[in-house]
């Protein structure tokens, strides 16, 4: 029989638990924090529960715990571990270190349905939701766990298409009887799926990070087909009724593909779409390569993009661009090394 994983049971279902395998209610709160903030890999290491009671957890349950199965190193850092998922697949994970901080952008689905014509997620189709535990384990079971600073949810797949997994992912990381991280640590991007992006802003307090790529709803469309379902004009008014001037921010992605979203009139609609909402622009180099017919605008165009909008009144900065030399551009490792 397939054991029950406990990562990623959030406090009410460790009790049911505790109580299933005849513990007292109370080693709830002692196997979230052998879980979540001590991240053990094993009942066993459960050590102030009995061991009458650890005997009848490991009868029905396992931690959950998986390694990567493969890893590449860019020269500049940046390393990409595959996991494998509960669905079948393997999904990959980004550790990106730098002065400050240690961030690790993690997958929310094995492929995607969005199909964006950018992205080699896209390209993959759909396999298959990841599960809290499929997610929790991308964080806990890198080499690096300790050492991470921040996480981004913008690996494979469009978190909010699974929005109730990375809602409890999300409980789990900022709750006080998990790993009680700010969710000010945790930033989670999306196309502007509304349904699950309405549910994300009022049940969670993380950072949103928006895929916006084009502020021409037409345009848009041509490389974004989730345009056509959710447009960004509603995405934008959906977002404009949080408070977004604190605490709690929000990022714009823009990726600049060369005489494709590059040009004044591109930059002149950014900030009027914007006006009014305190945010962050991130425009992004893209990664060429042989798949895709989209190419990266010079560093030139880039530039230009980013001096009109600050001057304009949007903070823009170009995202540096990493471990280009092992792929690490959404799905492009698993494409290459197949999804053995
Ligand atoms: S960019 Fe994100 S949402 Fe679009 S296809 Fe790739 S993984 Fe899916």
């Amino acid at each position: 029989m397939q054991k029950e994983y406990l990562l990623g049971k959030n406090i009410e279902e460790l009790r049911e638990v505790a109580l299933n395998v005849g513990l007292p209610a109370f080693a709830a709160k002692q196997m979230a924090d052998w879980l979540y903030k001590k991240r053990v890999a094993t009942i066993d290491e459960m050590s102030n529960l009995s061991k009458k009671g650890r005997e009848a957890l490991n009868q029905r349950y396992s931690v959950g715990r998986i390694d990567p199965t493969h890893k590449a190193e860019s020269v500049d850092g940046t390393k990409k571990y595959l996991f494998p998922v509960s669905c079948g697949e393997k999904v990959e994970a980004v550790y990106i270190p730098s002065a400050d901080r240690a961030t690790l952008c993690i997958s929310t689905q094995a492929g995607c349905k969005m199909h964006c014509k950018f992205c080699m997620t896209g390209t993959l189709g759909f396999h298959g939701q990841l599960t809290v535990c499929d997610m929790l384990n991308q964080i806990f079971s890198i080499p690096e766990a300790d050492q991470l600073t921040n996480i981004v949810v913008m690996g494979m797949g469009e978190p909010m298409d699974n929005v109730d997994n990375l809602l409890r992912t999300l409980e789990v990381m900022t709750a006080e009887w998990g790993c009680a991280w700010s969710p000010r640590r945790i930033t989670v991007s999306t196309v502007g799926l509304i349904p699950g992006l309405e549910r994300f802003l009022h049940e969670s307090e993380c950072h949103l990070a928006v895929s916006l790529h084009n502020p021409f709803s037409r345009e848009r469309e041509d490389i974004m087909p989730v345009e056509k379902a959710y447009r960004l004009k509603e995405v934008l008014e959906l977002i404009k009724q949080f408070d977004f001037a604190h605490q709690r921010r929000v990022s714009f992605e823009y990726i600049v593909f060369a005489g494709v979203n590059d040009t004044i009139r591109h930059a002149v609609e950014l900030q009027k779409i914007l006006r009014g909402l305190p945010c962050r622009i991130n425009l992004i180099r893209f990664h060429d390569s042989d798949q895709c017919e989209l190419k990266c605008a010079s560093d030139e165009r880039i530039a230009f993009l980013r001096d009109y909008l600050n001057e304009n009144g949007i903070t823009t900065t170009i995202r540096q661009s990493r471990g280009e030399d092992i792929l690490a551009a959404c799905g492009m490792l698993i494409a290459k090394e197949g999804n053995q």
